[in-house]
């Protein structure tokens, strides 16, 4: 077996990047005979910018009120050049939370006519910030499917996560969103949640701990959505930092790595998903944005210099922190990958 040194990145603070793991994500792949490469782009994923209402622990993004990264719209008009040129059937916005960039909606409204489906990752608090009171009408109005963090349906688990007086407020806000139509069979309006662990331990299975949401969920608050998507935490970011802080970060690299399963990697969300960020520059996958790791250097850098034939079939920039995609039942926007 050949031994891939994996690349260490250092952050700005100067801390590595990374977790140290003793196994390189690329050797595991060739010992289990895979390579890990793209097919067509079916989900142009937009990371409009860091600015957020909110300050969540486990944030691979670093996501805060303070800061100040945004989308402007000239990079806006080049995504929907793209969405309108190669017919790409979805646009995922992310962030920070997207809504408070001021060319959101004019995003979303400009996408749809476009013919894309439109997803959009909502953190459910920042419909209190003041002006976004109306977005559940808005949400509707443009048919976005939503996909809603709520780490637990317990309020204890979700506050220490994510801040004081979040889960009272996602309580309400996934009340609104049911009121304008989501998450009814009838609408066809689709309300989607996410659950990531609140500690450093792997996911459960999804589609046991979906019928513990839906019921309690149901039971305490009248509250009813669609599908629960679990996520594992990669250990990257705010949530390394944590994993430092507390002594956590060899164990969960470890249990990362010795629950890598090769049938999660067909299915990894890099394979068929282009990211970009606010300046328009591509990745593999939002985590890679986060670490600055660029698409393979060979293709283009940015969103103007996309077409779908150039980067069919390109090669995957991996480190060790893909292991967080292919533990257990794999992992990824769309929730776990591998088939049961
Ligand atoms: S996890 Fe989401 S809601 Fe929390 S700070 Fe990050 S971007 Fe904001
Ligand atoms: S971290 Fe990104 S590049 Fe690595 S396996 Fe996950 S989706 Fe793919």
């Amino acid at each position: 077996m050949t031994t891939t040194a994996q690349i260490q990145i250092t952050r700005r603070d100067g801390k590595p990047a990374l977790p140290d793991s003793a196994v390189s994500f690329e050797d595991k792949l060739v010992e289990n005979g895979l390579q890990l490469r793209s097919v067509e782009v079916d989900i142009l994923q937009v990371n409009v910018g860091k600015l957020c209402n909110q300050t969540c622990k486990h944030c691979h993004v670093d996501a805060s009120p303070s800061r100040t990264e945004i989308i402007d719209r000239g990079t806006i008009e080049d995504c929907l050049q793209v969405l309108r040129d190669c017919s790409i059937p979805t646009l995922d916005i992310t962030g920070g939370a997207p809504e408070l960039i001021p060319d959101f909606r004019y995003f979303v409204a400009e996408a749809r006519k476009t013919g894309a489906n439109v997803i959009v990752r909502h953190n459910l608090t920042v419909m209190f910030e003041e002006g976004f009171e109306d977005l559940p009408a808005f949400f509707a109005e443009n048919r976005v499917e939503l996909v809603c963090s709520l780490p637990y349906f317990m309020q204890q688990q979700t506050d220490a996560q994510r801040g004081a007086g979040v889960f009272e407020k996602s309580v309400a806000a996934l009340r609104r969103l049911n009121s304008a139509g989501y998450g009814n069979d009838k609408t066809s309006l689709i309300l989607n949640l996410v659950y990531n662990p609140v500690g450093a331990f792997l996911p459960p299975d999804q589609s046991a701990i979906e019928s513990d949401f839906k019921r309690e969920l149901k039971r305490r608050y009248d509250i009813v959505f669609n599908n629960l998507y679990t996520i594992t935490n990669m250990p990257i970011a705010r949530y390394l930092d944590w994993l430092r802080r507390s002594g956590n970060e060899e164990s969960y690299m470890s249990k990362l790595i010795d629950s890598f399963n090769p049938r999660a990697v067909e299915g990894l969300m890099c394979r068929n998903t282009l990211s970009v960020d606010w300046l328009g520059n591509l990745y593999d996958c939002d985590f890679n944005q986060m670490l600055e790791i660029p698409v393979n250097p060979a293709l283009g850098q940015t969103i103007r210099d996309f077409s779908q034939r150039k980067f069919v079939d390109r090669e995957i920039m991996t480190n060790s922190h893909c292991f967080g995609c292919t533990a257990g039942l794999g992992s990824s926007c769309g929730g776990s990958v591998a088939p049961d």
